[in-house]
């Protein structure tokens, strides 16, 4: 089966960069998104912006396997640090994906997702190696190659820390200590929060299809989230979203 890998982002900026590097380009939209399709470092792929929350990140994955026949989808984007420790600039590689705003108690367990008998849906092994290698080569390059000095001086990344770890998603940006601590609360092993991945992860779960989702710490899901937000994904989520695609097309074969 010829590979095809479907590349989506949570935020215009950040696609934009990786269409940039797309060789061959075609556009094509599809229920009011644009997917462009091309080759990058010689793998075939479709990039997509995916839109913001659960049932437009779905939507958008379905749309890559139904339509595009992708054989394989890598999510890119930001996300609000839960995890003690975890800075501005890390990465996480998500290991198990969930929903942290899905109850339909009293029929089905908090969290579970309805007639799917699971709570967690883990993201490819393979797939998830690959990216966790590509984010460390990156990373030994050192920030600056990635973002420049005045970035990595202004946003104070120094060494960003590669995590490995669980991601929730919900339709809600979270920032408030309120909110983020009625996450942590019921769910306290997960590393960052975002409004995607564990969507796209049921689908691809749906349609058995490899999937893994890199998100780079964009705020501390509090208070200062929506100001270090926006100034982040302008100036450095871009600049990340294109290296880590690069690396991780190189790392394909
Ligand atoms: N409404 C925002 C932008 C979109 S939502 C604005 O005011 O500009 C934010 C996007 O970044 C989502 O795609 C989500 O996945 C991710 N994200 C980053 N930090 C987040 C946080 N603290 N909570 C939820 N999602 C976050």
């Amino acid at each position: 089966m010829k590979r095809i890998l479907g590349i989506m982002g949570a935020m215009a900026e950040e696609i934009d960069e990786v269409k940039t590097m797309l060789v061959d380009v075609k556009s094509v939209e599809v229920g009011g998104r644009a997917f462009y399709s091309g080759t990058i470092n010689g793998i075939e792929c479709v990039v997509v912006f995916s839109k913001w929350g659960k049932v437009a990140a779905s939507i958008t994955a379905s749309i890559l396997i139904g339509r595009f026949a992708i054989t394989e989808l890598l999510f890119v984007g930001t996300a609000g640090a839960l995890a003690e420790g975890l800075k501005i600039g890390d990465i996480v590689v998500g290991q198990r994906l969930v929903q942290h705003d899905l109850d339909a108690r009293p029929m089905i367990p908090r969290f579970e997702l309805p007639l799917l008998n699971r709570v967690y849906v883990n993201s490819d092994v393979r797939l998830t190696g690959l990216a966790v290698r590509a984010v460390s080569k990156l990373l030994d390059r050192g920030v600056v190659q990635v973002m420049g000095e005045k970035n990595a001086k202004e946003f104070s990344i120094v060494a960003p820390a590669l995590v490995l770890g669980d991601i929730a998603s919900g339709d809600q940006f979270v920032n408030s200590a309120a909110k983020r601590n009625s996450i942590l609360s019921e769910l306290p092993d997960i590393q960052c929060v975002e409004m995607e991945g564990a969507a796209v992860a049921q689908a691809c779960y749906e349609f058995d299809l490899p999937f893994a989702v890199i998100r780079v710490i964009s705020d501390t899901a509090d208070h200062n989230a929506r100001i270090d937000f926006i100034r982040f994904v302008r100036e450095v989520a871009n600049a990340y979203a294109k290296a880590i695609v690069n690396e991780m097309t190189l790392l394909l074969d």
